[in-house]
Parts: C-alpha cells; sequence; structure tokens
C-alpha cells in the first residue's frame, strides 16, 4: 500500500541520479571488468573513488567514467521501485534531479529518465551540489560527503546505503536501504513535521 503524502506546496526534493535512481554502480563495474578484467563485487566499493577501491589507476577510472557519460549512462537499469516512488513524490513535492554528472551528459540523461518514466520537475548538473542547499528542503543521495554537507547547513538527507557511505553517520542523515524505506520515512508525520514543516 503507497505511503500517505499530503500536500505540501513547493517543498523542493532534491534527488540523486547516480545509484538512486540508476544502478551506475553495476554499470560501472561492468566497464572496468570490460577494459581491464577486473572482475568484482559491489562490496568492494568500500571509497567513494573506484581507483581507491579496485587495483585501477585514477587514469583509468576517468576512462571508464568517459565511457559512461558518452555512452553506458543510457544502459544503466533502474533501482527497484524508484519510478513508482518519484511518481508518487511528485504529486506533492517538486523533485529536483540533481547530478554530478556533466552537462554533456544532459540530453542522454534526460532519454534514460524519459525511457523509464520518471517524474521530475528539474534537472541540474552540478559538480558543487551544496550550492542547492537554500532551495533543497530534503535531499536523497548515497554521496556521504555530500550528506553531510547537507546536514551541516541544516538540511536533512535520506542516504542510501552504500558500501562507499557507511562511515558518515548523523541525526539528520536518514539511511534506508531501498526505495521502499525512503518513502516510509518521508510519510512519517513527525520527520514531515520536524523537516519539512507540514501540518500533519
Ligand atoms: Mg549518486
Amino acid at each position: 500500500m503507497a505511503p500517505s503524502l499530503k500536500k505540501s506546496g513547493n517543498v523542493v526534493i532534491g534527488v540523486d541520479i547516480d545509484n538512486v535512481l540508476s544502478n551506475t554502480d553495476h554499470v560501472i563495474r561492468n566497464l572496468i571488468e570490460q577494459e581491464y578484467g577486473i572482475v568484482s563485487r559491489r562490496e568492494q566499493i568500500i571509497y567513494w573513488d573506484y581507483f581507491k577501491s579496485l587495483p585501477i589507476t585514477p587514469e583509468q577510472e576517468g576512462v571508464i567514467f568517459g565511457l559512461f557519460h558518452d555512452h553506458y549512462c543510457l544502459q544503466a537499469p533502474i533501482i527497484q521501485f524508484a519510478q513508482e516512488s518519484l511518481k508518487l513524490l511528485s504529486a506533492n513535492y517538486l523533485i529536483w534531479l540533481i547530478t554530478s554528472r556533466p552537462a554533456k551528459t544532459n540530453s542522454l540523461t534526460k532519454e534514460w529518465l524519459n525511457q523509464h518514466n520518471i517524474a521530475y520537475n528539474n534537472l541540474i548538473h552540478s559538480n558543487n551540489k551544496i550550492e542547492l542547499f537554500d532551495t533543497v528542503k530534503l535531499l536523497i543521495e548515497d554521496n556521504g560527503k555530500t550528506a553531510i554537507d547537507y546536514v551541516n547547513k541544516g538540511v536533512p538527507v535520506i542516504l542510501f546505503n552504500c558500501p562507499w557511505n557507511t562511515e558518515h553517520q548523523h541525526p539528520m542523515i536518514f539511511r534506508v536501504d531501498n526505495w521502499h524505506h525512503a518513502l516510509d520515512t518521508i510519510a512519517d508525520d513527525q520527520f514531515r513535521l520536524k523537516y519539512l514543516h507540514q501540518i500533519v
């Protein structure tokens, strides 16, 4: 059953794309295997940088992300229940997709979002996501450092549990394993009253 998500005017929820909507890690590790013959599991990616987690150089990581941004991002599988979740959230909130993918990926990113029928109001490419803290009332992310930056500005974060963000802890970081759990968090009356200033 869908959680109750009450009307909230123009509250902006910021939503990351890679590893929140799109299973980017799956594609990146497949490309690393294809290009360099290194087989890996998600659990091995315990640092944000692949070159720190796997035996590749920063330059090789750059090649892999180049391939991803130029072509393979279109092939990324969608994360389970992401489409349905954004549809539910968009009925009551403004959805700003905030990605650190470079602007050159804009067309492919929009194509992927359309293919997967993702509901959103705005798509922003930013390599400095904290610049949007004043607008975003809640951020949904997998980058632990970005999460810490936001909570330090007083903005709560729903952080998808990933091997690369385990050490980032804060009372305003709400960890979830999946989109069902994320929606349950937002649907909680106390959460919305406290953090989204909604009368519940
Ligand atoms: Mg991400």
